[in-house]
C-alpha cells in the first residue's frame, strides 16, 4: 500500500566485524536458554500457526463436526449430523443416509479408521454402522440406539459405544457381549499391552479379555463422564474427564497436567510431534507441549469454543471440530504477527533487523522490538504516539526512526530520543528512508527533497533546485562504488561528490516511481510503480520486468534475494516470488514470461497488501528470514520452511471420468473402463490431497498409449482427450507444490476405447475380401465385355464378308446377267459365244445360233407404259427360257432382242427348235401384264457350219432376222 501515495526504500547491513561477534554470541546465548525449545524440532507457538475456518459455507453439510479421519489415499473425512463430508482440498463431497451408505439416518458421530483392513468405520443416529473401503461401502447390522463410538480392535473385533445403552462387542469370531446397558457408552481404545478401555457417563472402565469382567478404576475423578481417550507415547491410555486430563502409567492414573483441572476434555489428539492436544467442551483448544501449556479459543479466531474432535493430517496439519465449524492450523509458508500477538499496532510499514539480531517494526501504531519471542513496545518520547515510516541502523545497537510528523528519532538503550526535524534544518518531518553511509555520513529522504548529515554536524539539502528529479523522495541506498541511490517520484537518481545523476526510466516502461533499491555488484534492482528495473552499471541500459512478462502487478514496492537466488517482491497483490535467473532471461528477452508464484492470504499473509511507500519495508535478515511490512501485521517466512512444506508428498486420487460430459461411477474407476466407440470425449478429473496448499497444487498428466511424456497441467484438475483411436490407455496424473517432489496416484486409470465396427479386425478383412471381389467381378466383366465384343467384331466380319462375298456374287451376277429378266447379259453371251463356237469346232459338232426379236415391240410402248413394256421384255425372256433345251443358253441382246445358243443342233434343227420358241410365246397369255396383249417374235437362226467363225455366225443370224421381220414377221427364218 503506498500511503497518500508517497513512498521510499533501503536495505542495508553492516558488516562490522564487532557487530557480528556480538551477533554470534547473542546467538548462542539464545540456544542454550531456549535449547528445550530447539530440541523438541518446529515446536512453533501455538500463535504462530495459520489458521483456516470451514462452514456451510464453504461447502460443510453441517457446522457441528462430530468426529475427524484421514484414510490412507489422503481423503479428510468429516462427521457431521448432516452426513459426512469427504474433502480433497478443494470441495467437500457429502455421503448421507440411503442406499450407497447404506446408513439409516445421516447424523454422523464417529469415524475411525482401521489401517490393517483399510477401513473407514462410520457411525451414528438410529445406531447406524458402514464402512468405506476403496470407494465401496459396507454396511453392519444396525444396534438399537445411537453410536457414539466404533472402534475396531486389533484383533477385528468391532466395539460400540452406545448412548443410552452401554457399550458393545462384537468379536471377530461372531459372538457378541454387552456391558454397563444403563449408562451411555462415549469412548473406546485399546491400549498398548491389548486392554480395552471404555469412557462412559458413569466412569472409566478396561475390560479383561479373557472373563470379560469390568474393571473400574478406584480414583474419583475416573468416575464421573469420560468423554475422551487417547494413547500417550508409551501406549498408555489418556482419559479426558470433566476435571482434566488422566494419565495411566505402571503406577496407576494422575493428572495430566494442573493447567486442565477445570477443564471438560471432550478430544485428546497425540500429535506426530509428541505434542499433545485438547478440545474441551467450552473452553476452546490447550497444547501441551516442550513450550508448556498453550490455549487457542475463540479469541483468537476459533469459530466455537466447543470441540468434538480433533486429527492431525499427514501434513502434520492439526484439524479441529467445532459447533461452529471445522477449524485448521498448520505451518504456512508465511507467519503474521499482528496486536494479538503482542504488536503495538496492525499497520505495519518498516521493518529491519538491528546489529544485535532484534527485528525492529515501525509502523502507525508505533515502534516495537522482537526479540524473536516477543514483541515489546517502545515508548514514544513525545507527548503523542509516534507514527514510524522507516528505519536505518546507526551505529551498535542504535538505530534511527523515521516517522510520520515527527522528523527522525534515535534509539538507544530502549529508549527513544529525539534526533533531527524540520526545526533543525530537515526538508520535512515526514522521513520515508534513512541511511547510514559508509563515509559516516547519515542521508534522509524525506517528503521535501533529500538531506544529507555530514560527520562534522553540516547539513546539506537536495531537491529540484540542485537537479533532484522530485522533491518526494521515499527509498535510499548505497551501492559498491559508494553511490547514493535515491528513489524519486518521477525516477531514481544517485549521488556522487555532491552531484546528482538523474536516472530517467525510459519512455516505454511507463514507469515514474522508484520505490526502493536492490544494491547488486553488476547495478541496481529497482522496485518501480511499472514493475521490476535493473540499471546494468557497465551498459547504463535499464531493463524492465512487469505486467507484460506476466507479473500480476504493476506496483513493486521492494525486491530482496535471499540466500538461493529467490526474488522476493512485496505488492498490493501479496508477495511475488522469482528467481534472479528468471528476472534475467525475462529482461534479457521480454518475450520470455516471468516465472513466479503469489503468496496471498491462504499462504499465511493476514493481509496480501504490502505496505511500501517508506523503506525498508522488506528486510532480509541475516539468518535468511525475509520479514514484511503489510496493512495486517508483520509477515516473516524462511525460504526452508517453504522448502519443508513443498517436500510433502501429495497422494493424488483420481475422483472421475466423464464420457461426453456424462459422469461414471467413482467405484467404477478401480475396474478397466471400457469406452464404447460412439465416445468423442473422455475428461479426467484428478485431485492432490495436499491440504496445506490446495490451490498452489501442479500437476502432470500422461495417458500411456497416446502421450509419450509427461504434460505440464499446471493448476487444472480436468484434463480432457478427445477422439483417441482404439485401443488400451493408462492415465496417470502426479501432483507436487512448487519445487517439490512429483508423488504419482498411485491407482493409475485403465480404459480401453472399444472400436467402432468399421475399425474392427474383421470389418477390414470383410473389405478388403469385397475389394478383391469387386476387382474380381470388374475384372471378369470386363473379360466377359471383351470376349463379347470379339465375338460381336467376328460375327461382324464374317457378316461384313458374307455380304462382300454377296456383294462380289451380286456384281459377278449383275456383270454377266440382265437386271431386267434375269438371264445372261450380252456381255457373257459374247464369253459364252466364243466357247461354244470353239467347242463345237473342236468336239466337231453343231451349233446353231438365233437372233429373237419381239415384233412391234414400239407399240407396246406406246399403247400401254415403258413399265408394262418391260414386263414384256421379263415374261418373254422366260418364254424363252423355258423353251430352251438343255444344254442350250440364251441372252438379252439389247432392247427387245434375245440371242439363243443351240449346240448340237445344226441350223435346221435350230430354226425348228427356234420356232417351238416362236410358238410358246406366241401362244403365251400376256393379259396379267395388260388387257388383251398378243405378243409374238421373229427370230433369224445360222448354224456355225456355214459360218465357220462366231463373228459370221452373228451376221448370219441378223440377216436372217432381218428376212423374217422383212416377210411379215411372227416367224423363224435361218439363214441361207
Ligand atoms: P419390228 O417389228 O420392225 O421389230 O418393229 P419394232 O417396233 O419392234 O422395231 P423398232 O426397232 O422400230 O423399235 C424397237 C423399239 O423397242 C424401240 C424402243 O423404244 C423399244 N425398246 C428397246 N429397248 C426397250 C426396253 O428395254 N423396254 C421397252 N419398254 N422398250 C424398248
Ligand atoms: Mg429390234
Ligand atoms: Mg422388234
Amino acid at each position: 500500500m503506498i500511503e497518500n501515495e508517497k513512498c521510499s526504500p533501503e536495505i542495508e547491513k553492516p558488516l562490522k566485524f564487532a557487530f557480528l561477534l556480538l551477533l554470534s554470541l547473542w546467538f548462542v546465548l539464545v540456544s542454550a536458554v531456549t535449547s528445550a525449545q530447539q530440541a523438541s524440532s518446529d515446536v512453533v507457538p501455538l500463535n504462530r500457526y495459520f489458521s483456516q475456518t470451514w462452514s456451510t459455507q464453504k461447502g460443510l453439510p453441517h457446522n457441528s463436526i462430530n468426529a475427524l479421519a484421514q484414510t490412507a489415499d489422503g481423503y479428510i473425512w468429516v462427521a457431521t449430523w448432516e452426513g459426512v463430508a469427504r474433502y480433497n482440498g478443494v470441495e467437500f463431497k457429502v455421503f448421507t443416509r440411503g442406499e450407497e451408505t447404506g446408513l439409516p439416518d445421516s447424523g454422523i458421530r464417529s469415524l475411525s479408521y482401521h489401517s490393517a483392513t483399510n477401513e473407514l468405520l462410520v457411525a451414528g443416529s438410529r445406531g447406524g454402522i458402514s464402512s468405506i473401503s476403496g470407494g465401496q461401502w459396507t454396511s453392519h447390522q444396525p444396534t438399537r440406539s445411537m453410536v457414539n463410538h466404533a472402534y475396531k480392535s486389533r484383533d477385528g473385533s468391532l466395539w460400540l459405544a452406545l448412548e443410552d445403552a452401554g457399550m458393545q462387542v462384537r468379536f471377530s469370531d461372531g459372538t457378541e457381549a454387552q456391558f454397563l446397558t444403563h449408562a451411555s457408552g462415549y469412548r473406546v481404545i485399546e491400549d498398548k499391552f491389548g486392554r480395552v478401555w471404555f469412557g462412559t457417563s458413569q466412569g472409566l472402565f478396561s475390560i479383561d479379555r479373557n472373563d470379560l469382567t469390568l474393571v473400574s478404576p478406584p480414583r474419583e475423578a475416573l468416575s464421573g463422564p469420560i468423554f475422551s481417550l487417547a494413547l500417550d507415547r508409551n501406549g498408555y491410555v489418556l482419559a479426558g474427564t470433566e476435571h482434566g486430563v488422566w494419565q495411566h502409567s505402571e503406577k496407576g492414573f494422575s493428572s495430566l497436567h494442573p493447567g486442565l483441572a477445570n477443564e471438560s476434555v471432550s478430544s485428546i489428539l497425540l500429535d506426530s510431534h509428541n505434542n499433545i492436544w485438547f478440545g474441551t467442551i467450552n473452553h476452546g483448544l490447550y497444547r501441551l507441549s516442550a513450550l508448556g501449556l498453550e490455549k487457542l479459543d475463540a479469541s483468537a479466531g476459533l469459530p466455537n469454543n466447543r470441540i468434538f474432535s480433533l486429527l492431525e493430517d499427514s501434513e502434520n496439519s492439526i484439524w479441529v471440530g467445532t459447533t461452529g465449524g471445522l477449524f485448521r492450523l498448520r505451518r504456512a509458508p508465511f507467519t503474521t504477527f499482528t496486536q494479538s500477538q503482542g504488536l503495538s499496532g496492525d499497520y505495519i510499514r518498516t521493518v529491519m533487523q538491528s546489529t544485535d539480531g532484534n527485528i525492529f517494526i515501525g509502523g502507525s501504531g508505533g515502534l516495537d522490538v522482537f526479540d524473536l519471542a516477543r514483541f515489546s513496545a517502545i515508548e514514544s518520547p513525545l507527548a503523542r504516539p509516534i507514527s514510524v515510516l522507516s528505519l536505518a541502523n546507526f551505529s551498535n545497537n542504535t538505530v534511527l526512526v523515521g516517522t510520520y510528523t515527527d522528523g527522525v528519532l534515535l534509539y538507544q538503550n530502549g529508549e527513544l530520543t529525539p534526533y533531527l526535524n524540520r526545526a533543525q534544518g530537515l526538508p520535512s518531518n515526514e522521513v520515508r528512508a534513512m541511511l547510514h553511509a559508509k563515509d559516516g555520513s547519515v542521508w534522509f529522504a524525506t517528503a521535501h527533497g533529500l538531506a544529507r548529515k555530514k560527520t562534522d554536524g553540516s547539513l546539506t539539502l537536495y531537491d529540484e533546485t540542485n537537479g533532484l528529479p522530485a522533491h518526494f523522495t521515499m527509498g535510499l541506498t548505497e551501492d559498491i562504488q559508494g553511490r547514493i541511490w535515491v528513489a524519486t517520484g518521477l525516477g531514481a537518481a544517485y549521488v556522487k561528490n555532491d552531484i546528482i545523476h538523474n536516472i530517467s526510466f525510459p519512455q516505454d516502461s511507463d514507469a515514474e516511481y522508484a520505490f526502493s533499491f536492490y544494491a547488486a555488484e553488476d547495478g541496481m534492482w529497482m522496485a518501480t510503480d511499472r514493475g521490476v528495473a535493473f540499471f546494468n552499471n557497465q551498459t547504463k541500459n535499464i531493463s524492465f520486468v512487469g505486467k507484460a512478462q506476466g507479473m500480476p502487478v504493476d506496483k513493486v514496492f521492494a525486491i530482496s534475494f535471499d540466500g538461493s537466488g529467490r526474488a522476493w517482491m512485496s505488492s498490493n497483490q501479496g508477495i511475488i516470488l522469482s528467481s534472479l535467473e528468471s528476472l534475467r532471461a525475462s529482461m534479457a528477452n521480454p518475450a520470455l514470461p516471468l516465472d513466479f508464484e503469489q503468496f496471498k492470504e491462504e499462504d499465511g499473509l493476514v493481509s496480501m497488501q504490502m505496505n511500501g511507500g517508506s523503506q525498508p519495508s522488506v528486510f532480509h535478515s541475516d539468518s535468511d528470514d525475509l520479514w514484511f511490512a503489510s496493512a495486517k501485521g508483520l509477515a516473516t517466512i524462511q525460504p526452508t520452511n517453504l522448502a519443508k512444506i513443498s517436500e510433502f508428498p501429495i497422494p493424488v486420487v483420481i475422483e472421475q471420468v466423464k464420457l461426453d460430459g456424462k459422469s461414471q461411477l467413482s467405484n467404477e474407476l478401480t475396474e478397466m473402463t471400457r469406452i464404447p466407440s460412439d465416445i468423442g470425449r473422455v475428461t479426467f478429473t484428478y485431485a492432490g490431497l495436499g491440504f496445506a496448499m490446495p490451490t498452489r497444487i501442479e500437476y502432470q498428466t500422461m495417458l500411456e498409449g497416446y502421450d509419450t511424456h509427461w504434460t505440464d497441467r499446471h493448476q487444472m484438475r480436468v484434463t480432457e482427450y478427445t477422439n483417441l483411436m482404439p485401443g488400451a490407455y493408462t492415465f496417470k496424473v502426479r501432483a507436487r507444490y512448487p519445487g517439490g517432489i512429483w508423488q504419482e496416484a498411485n491407482n493409475p486409470l485403465e480404459i480401453a476405447v472399444e472400436p467402432h465396427f468399421t475399425q474392427t479386425l474383421g470389418f477390414k478383412i470383410l473389405v478388403f475380401v469385397l475389394i478383391c471381389l469387386t476387382i474380381f467381378i470388374v475384372f471378369r466383366l470386363r473379360f466377359h465385355h471383351l470376349k463379347k465384343s470379339e465375338l460381336t467384331l467376328k460375327q461382324r466380319v464374317q457378316e461384313q464378308t458374307k455380304s462382300l462375298e454377296r456383294q462380289t456374287k451380286l456384281f459377278e451376277y449383275q456383270a454377266t446377267h440382265d437386271g431386267l429378266t434375269g438371264i445372261a447379259n450380252r456381255r457373257a453371251f459374247d464369253d459364252e459365244l466364243v466357247k461354244f463356237c470353239t467347242h463345237a469346232r473342236t468336239q466337231n459338232q453343231p451349233l446353231s445360233l438365233a437372233i429373237i426379236d419381239i415384233d412391234h415391240f414400239k407399240q407396246v410402248n406406246d399403247q400401254h407404259s415403258h413399265l408394262i413394256g418391260d414386263k414384256v421384255i421379263a415374261e418373254v425372256a422366260q418364254q424363252i427360257k423355258l423353251a430352251l433345251p438343255k444344254d442350250a443358253m440364251c441372252a438379252r441382246w439389247g432392247g427387245e432382242e434375245f440371242t439363243v445358243l443351240l449346240p448340237n443342233l445344226d441350223i435346221t434343227q435350230g430354226r425348228d427348235h427356234v420356232d417351238t420358241i416362236r410358238q410358246a410365246v406366241k401362244q403365251h397369255d400376256f393379259s396379267n401384264i395388260a388387257d388383251k396383249l398378243c405378243i409374238s417374235v421373229s427370230a433369224g437362226v445360222a448354224g456355225l457350219n456355214a459360218a465357220g467363225d462366231y463373228e459370221t455366225l452373228l451376221k448370219h443370224a441378223d440377216h436372217a432376222l432381218y428376212i423374217a421381220k422383212q416377210q411379215g414377221r411372227d416367224k423363224v427364218i435361218s439363214y441361207c
